[in-house]
């Protein structure tokens, strides 16, 4: 998952927000700075009803799984050419230039796709799909 330093400062403490820290020594919730028991800062995090473990990222995904739905690429590229390309015209027909591109040339056009989805901040990649960078930021709005 690449993402821009901003977006995932942002979903770092959206996810901070969200689970609470676990002491793996004491093994419970506990609140504030410190562990009350061992005095231990080192926290694992600790989503409800999905379990624990260290680090933010597992929470991340897991947000963005659940409050996100993962984009159809070819489907998107083949609108984004239809919105910024010219239609296609062989003799009086008019093609759909998404449509004439899929067809023509598939390997293009997937190429296209490629290029599409490398643009790391239109397009979040967790676990093979993509997501909607906007979709993100939508959802880190709507949990804050
Ligand atoms: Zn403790």
């Amino acid at each position: 998952m690449i993402v821009t330093d901003e977006l995932k400062d942002k979903l770092t403490a959206l996810a901070f927000d969200v689970t609470d820290n676990f002491c793996y020594g004491c093994y419970k919730v506990v609140e504030g700075d410190y562990c009350p028991g061992c005095h231990s800062d080192d926290f694992m995090r600790y989503l409800d009803g999905v379990g624990v473990e260290y680090g933010t990222d597992w929470v991340v995904e897991r947000l963005i799984k659940e409050h996100c739905s993962a984009v159809d690429a070819e489907e998107q590229f083949e609108e984004l050419l239809s919105e910024t390309c010219e239609t296609v015209k062989i003799g009086s027909l008019e093609y759909d230039p998404g449509y004439a591109l899929r067809n023509i040339d598939p390997v293009a056009f997937r190429c296209g796709v490629s290029d599409m989805l490398a643009d790391d901040e239109q397009f979040i990649e967790v676990d093979g799909e993509h997501y909607r960078a906007c979709d993100i930021e939508n959802m880190i709005e709507e949990l804050s």
